[in-house]
């Protein structure tokens, strides 16, 4: 049942297609939960993104329906990752944009992981 606000999800999405196996992705980690992979359009030098693997649009739908387990295992995923790439010094930032205003272009929540370089202020002025 859709979270208010997040409507249907919308099985065509690229990410759904990239976890079904029917789009190739540049695979940074995967596990029971949780699928990372490269930005197909990096804007950083490493810009990762990170999935949960079942069918949420927001960071509302995850946090309304998702289980324990599995909202554990998302979040360790993406720290996971960080410390795989080797991230921690001098940092990176995550960012997940939700909706219109943000300019969420995919509807599957993903968390954009960018490094590399400093990455400036939080928010475009
Ligand atoms: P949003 O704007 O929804 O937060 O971010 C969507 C991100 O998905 C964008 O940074 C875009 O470059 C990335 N993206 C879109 N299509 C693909 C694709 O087919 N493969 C990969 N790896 N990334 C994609």
């Amino acid at each position: 049942m859709p979270v208010k606000g997040t409507g249907e999800y919308d099985d065509t999405n690229i990410f759904a297609r990239i976890l079904r196996g029917e789009i190739p992705c540049r695979k940074v980690h995967e596990d029971q939960w949780s699928l990372a992979f490269h930005d197909i359009n990096p804007q950083a030098p490493t810009h990762v993104l990170v999935i949960p693997k079942a069918r949420y649009i927001s960071w509302a739908d995850f946090s309304a329906r998702a289980g324990e387990a599995e909202i554990a295992g998302f979040v360790r995923a993406v720290g996971q990752v960080a410390r795989d790439l080797g991230l921690e010094e001098p940092g990176y930032r995550l960012l997940a944009n939700i909706g219109e205003h943000a300019g969420q272009e995919v509807p599957h929540l993903h968390v954009h992981l960018f490094a590399g370089r400093g990455l400036g202020p939080m928010l475009a002025r």
